[in-house]
């Protein structure tokens, strides 16, 4: 095991050397065993799409060989392989989303799956035009609105109808360079087929249409995903919380959801406060039932309970191996297959909840919008009757937590910005104008959403917290989702506190407006949360949202949800910077038109770069070069 890529994170070195000596396999063994990665994958220049191959191509240039059996190149192997990463991303975001969307349609007064945000579902329902969305039976206009949400997956005709919340500007640029998403299935669909082996074999084509399909995601799949988990959840509102391992608390019954989708989360939520239940905890020796949230699960129910995070991505095995872990409960994405396994070396029980993420090893208790509230009180039952085979002499929690605020959705935003409208000068209440006039007066330089996973090519949560410091530190404000956000909230950046690591100008801001530095915007799907007021910025300046100074960093990113994230965020005119470089760097001239040429036609590019000091300073410059050319 390395310990190189840890230094950052001294409870992970504490943690990994209690999993050696219980025995504990973990991700750190299995990345030594790895040895030394295939330069032909990282490269991206190896090819399976059909079993004539696989074929790989030399990632230089004059050595090796050039084509693959059928004639494709080095560009054509990468930006195919690179669509389908996008295809794969955008699938799993919006397959997400339309769980919540069933879950709408399922919805009614009494059960567990209500409208508990009913001014969102009359606003977006007005948004999408539904006649008397103002006086509509509340149910009926939900599962109208529902049955419209449906469609945005499957229509034959037309386009998102979220891309309406951007800026003339930006909707022009889609529509003149054909990447205004047509429905979310079709764009994967078409995709799928065009990377099939025989059909498009052009890179910039192959980019275009990978870029499109992401924007399904971006201004379909993951806006619905997080609007339509308001309506049902509650829109998040800032409140406190608490991260890191030390959450676990060893007189409790330990619950971890993982995972992404609050269908489930929620249920397990409601179902573990169930007065029996709390009852039956009791009876078993605990103090009651501690839920605690891993990875975007962890975000979602953060923001609207304030349930406290666990960790991120990397830390998922660490809290099994405290040793105080009833249960672990899944849904979909960002789950290692090894957990079932690392489960049995404690008395950790794994549960499965989806069939789409069925995992080898695991107990598998099938979770329908129809049973939820049933199906999390099964799983909750289970962990409380499994307190008592916790072994004590393998609990070892650490005993380190953060205090952190969490939950400022778009509208939580508003509120705040509303506390310091200018009266004197009749600026109304409920935009972003006190944003704006901030960042245009140069007291904020520029905003930056800083999202994301963890890869263990770069040091556990150094490049998020690294590129965040800096940012403050030079008045850039930074919002954030994903494991980026419990980053954050381990650092202490989401706490008022953090103020004073800002520059000047930003700790002003954060005073006066009572907000942290850093602020947590939710799951990764909720990146759409920051989609959504950049482009109410720019459309309050009256400009394309590529002109302002804003950006998107992904230091340690690794899924390929972060992918299909990056492209639609470049499609929307956002530059987007990457810590972890994709595996494009084989095909010279699709490297080139992802971080240079694409400029040209979208206003947005890529930049690749490792070293986070390196990538705040470019970043800085980036945003000053947009002041000088708005002349501010
Ligand atoms: Fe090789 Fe072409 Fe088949 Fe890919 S599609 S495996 S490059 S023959």
């Amino acid at each position: 095991m390395s310990n190189e890529v840890l230094n950052y994170d001294k409870i992970a070195e504490a943690s990994l050397a209690k999993a050696q000596r219980d025995g504990a396999e973990t991700m750190w063994d299995r990345r030594a065993a790895q040895k030394t990665q295939c330069g032909f994958g990282e490269a991206g220049v190896c090819c399976r799409i059909c079993s004539m191959g696989p074929c790989r191509v030399s990632p230089v240039p004059g050595k090796g060989a050039e084509r693959g059996i059928c004639g494709a190149n080095a560009d054509t192997i990468v930006a195919r392989n690179f669509a389908r990463m996008c295809a794969a991303g955008t699938s799993a975001h919006s397959d997400h989303a339309r769980d919540i969307v069933h879950a709408l349609h399922h919805s009614k007064a009494e059960g567990p799956y209500k409208v508990r945000d009913e001014a969102k579902l009359r606003r977006i329902a007005a948004e999408w035009e539904i006649a008397d969305a103002d006086t509509k039976e509340t149910y009926a206009l939900a599962h109208e609105l529902a049955l419209m949400a449906l469609e945005e997956f499957g229509k034959p005709f037309g386009t998102q109808r979220f891309l309406k919340r951007a800026p003339k500007a930006r909707q022009e640029v889609w529509a003149r360079e054909n990447i205004a998403p047509r429905a979310i299935d079709m764009e994967v669909t078409t995709l799928m087929h065009s990377t099939h082996m025989g059909c498009a074999a052009d890179y910039e084509s192959l980019f275009r249409r990978g870029m499109r399909t992401s924007m399904s995601d971006g201004w379909g799949g993951s806006m619905i995903g997080t609007e339509f988990s308001d309506i049902l959840y509650g829109t998040p509102t800032a409140r406190a919380s608490s991260s890191n391992l030390g959450v676990i608390d060893a007189e409790m019954v330990n619950i971890m959801v993982h995972g992404h989708d609050p269908n489930l989360s929620e249920m397990v939520v409601l179902a573990a406060q169930n007065p029996e239940m709390v009852e039956l905890a009791k009876s078993k020796g605990a103090k009651g039932i501690n839920i605690v949230g891993m990875c975007c699960t962890g975000n979602e129910m953060t923001m609207r309970h304030g349930i406290k995070i666990a960790g991120n991505f990397y830390q998922q095995e660490m809290a099994i191996i405290t040793g105080a872990m009833e249960a672990v409960v899944v849904d979909v994405q960002c789950i290692f297959p090894a957990l079932p396994e690392l489960a049995k070396t404690y008395h950790t029980r794994f549960v499965s909840t989806s069939p789409k993420a069925k995992i080898a090893g695991d107990i598998f208790i099938e979770f329908s919008e129809a049973t939820g509230l049933d199906n999390a009180a099964e799983i909750v039952k289970l962990a409380v009757e499994n307190f008592p085979n916790r072994d004590a002499s393998k609990v070892e929690i650490p005993d380190i937590k953060q205090d952190t605020m969490v939950g400022y959705s778009v509208e939580t935003i508003i509120e705040h910005l509303d506390a310091v409208v200018n009266s004197q000068l009749e600026d109304e209440l409920g935009t972003v104008k006190p944003l704006t006039d901030v960042i245009y007066a140069g007291v904020i330089r520029g905003a930056a959403g800083v999202v994301g996973c963890n890869n263990p090519k770069q040091q556990h949560d150094y490049a998020h917290i690294t590129v965040m410091e800096e940012l403050i530190k030079r008045d850039v404000i930074c919002v954030v989702t994903g494991c980026a956000a419990q980053a954050a909230a381990k650092a202490g950046l989401l706490t008022l506190e953090a103020k004073d690591k800002c520059g000047r100008g930003l700790k002003e801001v954060c005073e006066r407006v009572n907000i942290p530095p850093v602020l947590h915007m939710g799951s990764c799907v909720d990146i759409s949360r920051i989609l959504h007021i950049v482009n109410l910025c720019a459309d309050q300046r009256g400009v394309d949202p590529a002109l302002l100074p804003v950006v998107g960093i992904a230091p340690e990113w690794m899924s390929e949800k972060a992918v299909a994230i990056a492209n639609y965020v470049v499609g929307s005119g956002i530059n987007t910077y990457l810590g972890v470089i994709p595996p494009v760097l084989g095909g010279p001239n699709f490297t080139k038109l992802m971080t240079e040429d694409c400029h040209e036609f979208i206003g947005a590019h890529f930049v690749f770069e490792k070293d986070p000091i390196v990538m705040v300073d470019k970043i800085m410059e980036d945003m000053e070069a947009k002041r000088v050319a708005l002349g501010i």
